[in-house]
């Protein structure tokens, strides 16, 4: 009789939980084997700023698939409080320590999927080390955070970090009643969007009464004789007074134990895959915030980190891993955030970005109403486009405004998978009724206009 196949995966989020899930509904004789390090496995970090505004109440409402339910209802074998330290891709084990009773157990493997996704990045920052200056990255961070929220009562947060962690967090505070100020090492907010763009976000925080710091550079925290931080001093000497920090200033793949094993890194430093999310060992495969995805835009690798990617990385993996045949054709940079009543959305390349590239692009910006003029709360929507000069294709796209960024942006995504020109936008058959959109949909008028500009 020949024995069970058996696939361990490291890292039990949107990753390694799809991967583990699709593998098992290919081949249920597969034992899999799910390594988390911490008590939780499969849960939406996506949720956490809306946990610690109060709008969803319970921790738990983030968890997608508890381990009961893994295991039970998936046959997924999970294993909480396991660290992988170590790969040995040559005997074809992992060994990990039970952070329970500080064991060593040796896990061999017939394929191996690492979606060890990333951690906060923890700038070198003297006061890093003090209470109350925290990250979020993970649901026991979340809960840390909003503990103190409750406990300390807090009336003041400073956010280091203009990104678009930092602004759904600076809303997340507001809705608790703390005066938030965020400091910006950059001269502007937001590095995934162009100026257009950002001083309609800048309005916003000021019209909510958040303080904004740019080219900000922090010297130290600065805490009492119990060791909480008081304040944040500048290198211009100025201080900011406050009773909790926020650092937010991006992540890093966690990829140092399968590097140290011989998994190539990619350009970005994440994890290299092909389209089957095959590294370069044999049977080891890598998905998520850990790896790089293809950029379909500029057609090299990037580092995006969003969940989408992560779960469809994570389920071709757990296809393959189990003798089935998937592809993860690539990525095109689609995301979106709201902070207070702004939708803010991106996708492909930003001029920035096109410049960088090399591209010979042009843009255009249009604002219109997001819906018919005369229907109640129809309010401006603006798009940038960025336009390859040379054969007319959609480069990249940007949005903002109150309402309808969120879907619009799609559109754009599509348009850049199927690498359509800026013309072929503006035919495009969408749908129109007063309360959604003009007739003219903006993202008709942003591909007109376009067309103009690429004509000059
Ligand atoms: C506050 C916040 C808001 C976000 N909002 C959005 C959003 O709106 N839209 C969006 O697209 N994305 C968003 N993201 C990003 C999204 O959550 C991530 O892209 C996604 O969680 C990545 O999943 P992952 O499984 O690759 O990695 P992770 O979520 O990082 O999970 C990796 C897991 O591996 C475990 N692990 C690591 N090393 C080991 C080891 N050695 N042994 C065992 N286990 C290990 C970790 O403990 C972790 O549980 C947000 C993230 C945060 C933090």
């Amino acid at each position: 009789m020949s024995q069970k196949k058996r696939m361990v995966v490291i890292g039990g989020v949107a990753a390694g939980m799809s991967a583990a899930s699709r593998a098992k509904r290919r081949n249920p004789d597969l034992e899999v084997i799910v390594l988390e390090k911490t008590e939780f496995i499969s849960y939406g970090s996506c949720g956490l700023p809306y946990y610690i505004s109060g709008l969803i109440d319970d921790h738990n409402k983030l968890v997608i698939i508890p381990p009961k339910v893994a295991r039970e209802k998936r046959g997924i074998d999970v294993r909480l409080q396991h660290e992988a330290v170590e790969i040995n891709t040559t005997e074809k084990t992992v060994r990990a320590v039970n952070r329970h009773n500080g064991q060593e157990v040796f896990f061999p493997y017939d394929k191996l999927v690492v979606a060890t996704g990333a951690g906060a990045s923890r700038p070198p920052i003297e006061g890093m080390g003090l209470k109350h200056v925290f990250v979020l990255r993970t649901l026991n961070d979340g809960v840390a955070l909003k503990s103190y929220l409750k406990s300390g009562k807090p009336k003041r947060a400073v956010i280091v970090g203009g990104g678009y962690i930092g602004l759904e967090m600076a809303e997340a505070f507001s809705a608790q009643g703390l005066q938030v100020t965020i400091l910006e090492k950059l001269p502007s907010i937001l590095g995934t969007t162009d100026e257009e763009i950002t001083t309609i976000v800048e309005a916003e925080l000021e019209r909510n009464q958040v303080a904004l710091y740019k080219n900000a550079n922090i010297v130290a925290f600065e805490g009492n004789a119990s060791g909480e931080v008081t304040s944040v001093l500048m290198e211009d000497g100025h201080r900011f007074e406050t009773d909790l920090i926020l650092v937010a200033t991006g992540i890093k793949p966690h990829v140092q134990f399968a590097e140290a094993a011989g998994i190539q890194l990619g350009p970005t430093g994440a994890i290299a895959v092909n389209e089957k999310q095959e590294t370069n060992v044999p049977d080891v495969y890598a998905a998520g915030d850990c790896a790089e995805a293809l950029h379909l835009v500029t057609g090299k690798p990037a580092y995006i980190p969003l969940g989408p990617t992560a779960n469809k990385q994570g389920r071709v993996a757990g296809e393959n891993a189990a003798g089935g045949f998937g592809i993860f054709k690539g990525i095109v940079g689609t995301s979106v955030f709201k902070t207070f009543d702004l939708e803010v959305a991106r996708t492909g390349l930003t001029a920035t970005e096109a410049e960088r590239e090399g591209f010979s692009f042009v843009t255009s910006t249009i604002t219109d109403k997001c819906c018919a003029g005369y229907y109640p709360g129809a309010s401006p929507i603006t798009i940038k486009l960025v336009m390859n000069q040379e054969n007319g294709r959609l480069l990249g796209a940007q949005m903002v405004g109150n309402h309808g960024v969120s879907k619009r942006i799609d559109v754009f995504a599509t348009a850049l998978f199927k690498k359509m020109t800026v013309e072929e936008i503006s035919q495009l058959d969408l749908s129109y009724a007063p309360p959604f959109a003009p007739v003219w949909d903006p993202i008709l008028i942003a591909a007109n206009i376009g067309l103009k500009a690429l004509k000059k």
